[in-house]
C-alpha cells in the first residue's frame, strides 16, 4: 500500500541512495567554469515521519563552485525533494494522488498526522496541473506515453504507467520527474 511507504525506513534509504548517486555524478561533472564543486547542502526542516532516520535525511545535496568569483551553485536532481519545496517529493506525490482513486483511509490518517493542511494539498495539486503540465520537460516526455496520460488525473495517472509494486512505481515516478528537481543557479 502506498500509505505504508512513508513510514518505511528501507524506502527512504533507497531514495537517499539514489540521491547520493545523482549527487556524485553532478560533483564529478564539476562547474561549467572548470572549477571544483564543494558540498553546500541545504538543510530541510525535520519532519515527523523522518525523525527515526539519520540527519542525512533532512539535507538536500547541493554544491558551490570553489573558484573565487564564480559562485555557481549546482543542485543535482533528487528523488527526495521536489524543487525547492520543503516537503518530501514522496509526500507531494502521495497526497496529490489522494483525490484520484487512492482513497485509503490510512493515508488520510497519515496526512492528518503530518499536519498537512488543505491549502497545501490544493497547492500541490495545482503544481501538477499547471507547473508540471506546462514544463518543457513534460511537453517532450509525454510523447512517450501511449495512450496519452490523462493530465487532469496527475500524478495518479502517471504512477499507474510504471511497473512493479507500489514502491517500484513510486521510485520510477520520482526518477522520471527528477530532471525537474535540480539545476544550476547563478548566486548573484
Ligand atoms: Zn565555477
Amino acid at each position: 500500500m502506498y500509505s505504508t511507504l512513508l513510514a518505511n525506513a528501507t524506502f527512504h534509504e533507497l531514495l537517499l541512495a539514489y540521491d547520493r548517486d545523482l549527487a556524485d555524478t553532478a560533483r564529478e561533472a564539476g562547474c561549467p567554469c572548470g572549477g571544483v564543486l564543494h558540498s553546500a547542502q541545504y538543510s530541510r526542516k525535520p519532519r515527523p515521519w523522518l525523525r527515526r532516520l539519520g540527519p542525512e535525511h533532512q539535507r538536500r545535496f547541493s554544491y558551490c563552485c570553489a573558484v573565487d568569483g564564480c559562485r555557481c551553485r549546482a543542485t543535482p536532481p533528487s528523488l527526495r525533494f521536489l524543487g525547492r519545496k520543503v516537503y518530501l517529493a514522496t509526500i507531494v506525490v502521495l497526497v496529490s494522488m489522494m483525490q484520484h482513486g487512492v482513497t485509503e483511509r490510512r493515508m488520510q490518517r497519515l496526512t492528518e498526522a503530518t499536519l498537512i493542511d488543505r491549502r497545501t494539498v490544493v497547492r500541490w495539486q495545482l503544481w501538477w496541473r499547471e507547473h508540471f503540465v506546462s514544463s518543457a520537460f513534460w511537453q517532450i516526455a509525454r510523447a512517450a506515453f501511449m495512450p496519452p496520460v490523462d493530465e487532469a488525473r496527475l500524478p495518479a495517472a502517471l504512477v499507474e504507467r510504471f511497473a512493479g509494486d507500489e514502491a517500484d512505481r513510486l521510485v520510477a515516478l520520482l526518477r522520471f520527474v527528477g530532471p525537474l528537481t535540480g539545476g544550476r543557479m547563478q548566486a548573484r
